[in-house]
């Protein structure tokens, strides 16, 4: 006997109305994705339940695999044995002498199959009963057990469940529109762009980018760190925009201090022009209020002012140890601690303007016609997609064997 299926857990809240079959076929479609190299594995949706049936695969290595898809909120390993009380007996005990580090169970019968003949009462005595004279290590403890094996009785088979493994919540990447991330070689853009990933949204990243103000290996980061986002979705789309001679130009043309201000407003621009041509519904970014002059109510009225694509900021409100730690976990951080400049870095004024005003920096924008510069960029605007690259040395090494 071994384990032979996951069961999957979603949250319920999410699955309400028409969204519902959207938000199941979307993760349904994911794990199949996730798990393409695994032919032998099928990814199944029963009565508000889905499986991933492993036809003999290790269920850590198949649940290993799906731990970063967002949409599911636990795994459960389980057996699938027919509706007979020897079985599910011989499951039970199965499930208790394969559990890690246990001491204590508990066993839940639920009985959904009410032809079953033995009702759900006397089926937990019989198994609890079954486990006692089986085992000699074990106790019952009802409150808090270590492991509680749940067994369901459906109509069909039984299901016999333990060890819940957490997932990472949020919604299927898919179900929520498509984002255009901002994406800095800093801290906070990845991590704004995982949020946004975890309530289904499905990202494409630009990337302003100043050669020979900022190295190749500036835009190699920004890279490293979308393919990092990758493990969340699948491939990621990443516009790199030239941005030295329009940065040149803003800061030339701009008196100190509201130079930034301009810049940021031009960037909108440029995202948001790639926002139309790729039928792309908002914006994503790294801010955070107050953690640098450009990052201020002021300065965020300012430079919102030339766009009305909805912007997401995603980390607006958090400290900044929360988004460090947010970015060990999804191992983004020691890539954005590379030391190379970006754009903002060097070009910044050494005193930008904490409260620039939208009048003032109107009046600074029409001294100068900045329209060739900025159709300029976007036709420089190179495309590179980047893929899941632990999933593509994985096909290599099965393409050798
Ligand atoms: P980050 O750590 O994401 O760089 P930050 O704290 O350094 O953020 P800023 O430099 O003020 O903050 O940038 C604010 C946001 O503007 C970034 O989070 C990012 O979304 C966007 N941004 C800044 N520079 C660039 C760039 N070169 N390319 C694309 N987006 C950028
Ligand atoms: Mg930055």
């Amino acid at each position: 006997m071994q384990y032979d299926h996951i069961l999957i857990r979603y949250g319920e809240i999410a699955l309400k109305g028409k969204n519902q079959k959207k938000f199941l076929l979307k993760l349904q479609e994911n794990i199949r994705h996730k798990l393409k190299d695994f032919p032998e594995v099928t990814v199944k949706r029963t009565q508000g339940r889905m499986f991933v049936i492993l036809n003999g695969q290790d269920p850590h290595v198949i649940i290993e695999k799906c731990k970063n898809i967002f949409g599911i909120h636990s795994f459960s390993l389980a057996i699938k044995v027919n509706n007979d009380v020897d079985e599910i007996k011989h499951a039970a005990l199965y499930a208790l002498q394969n559990g890690e580090n246990i001491n204590t169970f508990k066993v839940t019968v639920k009985r959904i199959n009410k032809d079953f003949s033995v009702r759900s009462q006397e089926m937990n005595q019989i198994l609890g009963r079954h486990l006692l004279t089986n085992t000699t290590d074990y106790t019952v403890n009802v409150h808090q057990p270590d492991l509680e094996i749940k067994v369901e009785i459906r109509s069909e088979a039984t299901y016999i469940t333990s060890s819940v493994v957490r997932g990472l919540g949020g919604l299927p990447v898919g179900t929520s529109g498509k984002t255009l991330l901002l994406l800095s070689g800093g801290i906070d853009s990845p991590v704004a762009g995982y949020l946004a990933m975890k309530r289904g949204v499905e990202i494409e990243a630009i990337h302003f980018h100043s050669p020979p103000f900022t190295s190749e290996r500036a835009k190699q980061k920004v890279l490293d760190l979308a393919e990092k986002l990758t493990s969340y979705g699948s491939k990621i789309k990443i516009h790199v925009v030239p941005f030295t001679k329009l940065q040149q130009k803003i800061f030339q043309e701009t008196p100190n201090g509201y130079g930034m201000t301009v810049m940021r407003r031009m960037m909108l621009r440029v995202s948001e022009q790639v926002c139309k041509q790729e039928e792309i519904l908002s914006l994503t970014t790294g801010e955070n209020l107050g953690q640098v002059a450009s990052q201020t109510m002021h300065s965020m009225n300012t430079i919102n002012e030339v766009t009305n694509y909805p912007i997401l900021r995603p980390l607006i409100t958090m400290d900044k140890d929360e988004i460090i730690e947010i970015s060990r976990e999804i191992d983004t951080f020691d890539i954005s601690i590379r030391p190379y400049e970006d754009c903002c870095t060097i070009f910044v004024p050494k005193a930008p303007k904490t409260k620039p005003k939208r009048d003032r920096v109107n009046y600074y924008e029409e001294k100068y016609n900045y329209q060739e510069l900025i159709e300029e960029a976007i036709d420089g605007i190179e495309v590179i997609e980047v893929t899941d690259q632990k999933q593509a040395k994985d096909d290599i090494f099965q393409d050798l064997f």
